[in-house]
């Protein structure tokens, strides 16, 4: 999952994308409004963090400019708990909003919460025969044995599962989790693919030949 971090306070911005990174996410960070639009309508991301004050162009301008465009979720930032702020963010179109400050716990929450909502996912458990995605505690499950994955791994994993069904083309997959400044070398995705077949069984994952991979 490739997230969109659009804040100006630079140590908060620090903290936040360092421990999404952490969880596994490919994090591009903005500073100011209008890097922030120019990266949205950019990228596909999967989850738009965005804060309300910001300078060049405001939070609530580059929401409805993405608006125009895309239903992206976006989180709003918001420096008060001003009802007014609130109304204005959910009527312009944000999909949720957090005020400040915020716990990381459950800023994070919330980003699953997006991601499972825009998948059309209404619980955190995935199944897929006898594996078992739990998308809150990220971990997978087969035959009730715990499956070791990397972050990376796993966030593969999940968006496969996430898109069941559907065949996901390589690109897809490195748009959306690998972020601006990771080296994407061509056979990286196939040494991830071939570890996760590895872990967790040769077919788990099938390959379409020229289109992409699918679970199913
Ligand atoms: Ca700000």
């Amino acid at each position: 999952m490739r997230l969109l971090v659009v804040e100006d306070e630079l140590d908060l911005s620090r903290i936040v994308s360092t421990s999404l990174r952490e969880e596994g996410y490919a994090v591009d960070v903005a500073e100011d409004g209008e890097e922030g639009l120019y990266k949205a309508k950019s990228w596909d991301y999967d989850v738009i963090v965005l804060d309300v004050m910001l300078p060049k162009r405001s939070g609530w301008s580059v929401l409805a400019e993405v608006r125009k465009l895309k239903p992206t979720p976006v989180l709003m930032l918001t420096a008060r708990d001003a009802v007014e702020d609130r109304v204005k963010g959910l009527d312009g179109g944000a999909d949720d909003y957090l005020v400040k400050p915020f716990e990381l716990k459950e800023l994070k929450a919330r980003i699953r919460a997006l991601i499972r909502r825009s998948a059309g996912q209404a619980s955190s458990v995935i199944e897929i025969g006898d594996v078992t995605i739990d998308t809150a505690g990220k971990t997978v499950t087969r035959d009730e044995v715990t499956i070791d994955l990397t972050a990376r791994e796993y966030s593969i994993v999940e968006f496969l599962a996430l898109h069941l069904g559907k065949v996901v083309s390589r690109s897809t997959l490195y748009d959306h989790l690998f972020d601006e400044d990771d080296d994407s070398l061509s056979n990286l995705l196939d040494v991830h693919i071939s570890n996760i077949r590895r872990k967790i069984g040769k077919d788990f994952i099938t390959t379409r030949r020229g289109q992409g991979y699918q679970l199913e």
